[in-house]
């Protein structure tokens, strides 16, 4: 066990950490060659289309430090605000983490985040200083920066590059002589935490675990304490580059385990593995529940696919435990289920995911947050309203709350001006304004979730010309004045077009709205209007002319594969689209509320 180091890289979004875990890799000669690529961590295909790490990935490398021989298991983490669940998950599963700091870009929201994050689970923080060889860098001054953020002694910080290499003999010795190795007692009752898991269709669900105590022992009898549900261990290894089969894992290691579970809904993560017939008394403290910001429905394009959709999305929570969904139903769109992300970008790779892993077309419903509303009947009860179709009439309302958010902002002094009059613009206060240095400052507000979740922080990059970073926790509810803006498709309400808005801006969006749908909505064989209204109130009308001809018209019945390729074409572009009453409705138009700037 004194030669087991279990440590994960944390920092702000693209400050290099896949990269610098691609150099510890390859310094320990845990990769040969032929397998080395860049961000070889992030091997899913979303985050290499991406560059942008989405889930922590664990894995394991040997290091013979002054003649001894260390196994140390690495836990890459997301940077990007909606994964920090990812993050404390990881943290969960080891004594140490590198710290990374961009050279250039100093200390950002995130880097503090997922700093308190680490701190909170008591890890040894090292921290480097990365990109030294940017020739926009400042080490200097940066070092500055982290030693006071740290309160450490500037011969600590680690100077390195994950481009050149430099410095990766120091942060592998930091590793071996600061991080301690794993506490735990190898004599007790087995007792090892589920981290994270994946469902393969071959072979059942893989559970990803670190032992804290006791040893877990090829073809032992288990236990998962919270289901109480009781299997064989019959795989267990290490994680590699690939998984390399074991016959023990042992105290304070990491390793994965296959038992032949075909149902997702038997692992939960968080939850503790221990011996059958000599259990531990002592479940691991799981997880807290993960809070989600935005909710929105998600329906199969085909309706028959419903409890297939379900399945596929019970597997994905296995490797998302950030997901969560309840079952709903709309009248437009029948039967799916209401989703809690942790952000639009959440919301858009679970969309993905379930297209490309479980091969499942879906419909996204417009998203929005978590409200309480409050009846005159009963003023003193508040009804959680997920969805906006759950708000009570308003003749019956007493009040609503939106949930506030806390954001830190920071930023280039040049640029505070054009940050406030965005936070102002919506509906943000600002309460503190602190000078780091005489260049950075840090920005606080508070400010409705609704106004930060869509498009917030892609503004915030263009005011700030990409020089701010941005970081958010609740601070509870407030009352608002919201109401439901309807639309209606050819006099029909469409529920699942509807969304909470301010009242001040209920007249402005409502007309908008209607602009965009008449974009985005195809024109069919008849005239289609498209109407916005609060209440029994039409607040704004617009018309989608009906098609003249039809398009294949004009290929006059002689060209057929022409004719054929046209009507392919349509088919494909009617992947996404839901009949509702007799109006095709495309995916886009059910996000045209975030798109109306
Ligand atoms: P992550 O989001 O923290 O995992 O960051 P990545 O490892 O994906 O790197 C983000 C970007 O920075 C990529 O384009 C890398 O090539 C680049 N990068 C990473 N480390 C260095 C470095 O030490 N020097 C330079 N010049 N670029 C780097
Ligand atoms: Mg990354």
């Amino acid at each position: 066990m004194k030669h087991i180091r279990n440590f994960c890289i944390i920092a702000h979004i693209d400050h290099g950490k896949s990269t610098l875990a691609d150099r510890l890799l390859d310094y320990t000669g845990s990769v040969t060659e032929r397998e080395k690529q860049d961000q070889l961590l992030d091997n899913m295909d979303l985050e290499r289309e991406r560059g942008i790490t989405i889930k922590s990935h664990a894995i394991q490398m040997e290091y013979i430090y002054n003649g001894e021989q260390y196994t140390l298991n690495l836990i890459d983490t997301p940077g990007h605000v909606d994964f920090s669940y990812e993050v404390s998950r990881s943290i969960a599963a080891c004594e140490g983490a590198l710290l990374i700091v961009d050279a250039a870009q100093s200390i950002q929201a995130q880097t503090i985040s997922n700093l308190y994050l680490a701190l909170e689970n008591d890890l040894e923080i090292i921290p480097v200083l990365n990109k030294i060889d940017l020739p926009s860098a400042n080490p200097e001054e940066v070092t500055d920066d982290i030693v006071d953020l740290l309160g450490c002694d500037p011969e600590e910080v680690i100077p390195a590059s994950g481009k050149t290499g430099l410095g990766v003999d120091k942060i592998l010795e930091a590793i071996i002589e600061r991080v301690p190795p794993p506490k735990g007692n190898k004599e007790e009752p087995l007792q090892a935490m589920i981290f994270d898991s994946v469902y393969n269709p071959f072979r059942g669900v893989e559970v990803i675990f670190r032992v804290m105590n006791g040893e877990i022992t090829k073809g032992q009898k288990i236990k998962f304490m919270a289901t109480q549900k009781e299997y064989f261990a019959d795989e267990i290894g290490t994680l590699k580059l690939t998984q390399v089969p074991k016959n023990t894992i042992k105290t304070g290691d990491v390793g994965y385990l296959i038992s032949g579970i075909k149902e997702a809904r038997e692992v939960k993560v968080g939850d503790t593995i221990t011996d059958a017939r000599t259990p531990t008394q002592n479940m691991i403290a799981g997880f807290e529940n993960v809070k989600p910001m935005v909710f929105a429905g998600i329906y199969p394009v085909d309706t028959e696919d419903y409890e297939e959709l379900r399945a596929s999305m019970e597997k994905l929570q296995l490797n998302d435990a950030s997901l969560v969904f309840t079952p709903e139903s709309s009248a437009a769109l029948g039967f799916g289920f209401r989703c809690g992300f942790l952000g639009m970008l959440h919301m858009e790779i679970i969309q993905e995911r379930l297209e490309r892993e479980f091969d499942m077309t879906v419909i996204t419903t417009v998203p929005n947050v978590s409200y309480l509303a409050y009846t005159k009947k009963d003023p003193e009860t508040a009804v959680i309203v997920n969805n906006p179709s759950d708000l009570p009439e308003p003749s019956k309302l007493d009040r609503v709350e939106e949930p506030y958010i806390k954001a830190t902002i920071i930023t280039k002094a040049d640029y505070v001006g054009p940050v406030m009059s965005l936070c102002i613009e919506k509906r943000g206060q600002i309460t503190n304004q602190t000078y780091l240095t005489t260049e950075r400052v840090e920005l606080n507000f508070d400010i409705p979730l609704a106004e930060i979740v869509f498009d917030f922080y892609d503004r915030l990059k263009t005011v700030s010309k990409g020089y701010a970073s941005f970081d958010y926790s609740p601070i509870g509810m407030r009352v608002s004045k919201l109401v439901k803006v309807d639309i209606l498709l050819n006099g029909q309400s469409v529920d699942a077009l509807s969304a909470l808005i301010h009242a001040d801006n209920a007249y402005n969006i409502g007309k908008k709205m209607c602009e965009k749908l008449k974009e985005l909505i195809p024109r069919q064989q008849f005239d289609i209007p498209i109407q916005a209204a609060t209440g029994a109130k039409i607040i704004s009308r617009e018309t989608i002319k009906a098609l003249r001809k039809d398009v294949t018209a004009k290929c006059y019945g002689g060209d057929i594969s022409r004719k054929r390729k046209l009507l392919e074409k349509q088919k494909k572009g009617k992947k996404r689209m839901r009949q509702v009453g007799n109006v095709e409705i495309p995916q886009q138009a059910f996000m045209a509320v975030l798109k109306l700037n």
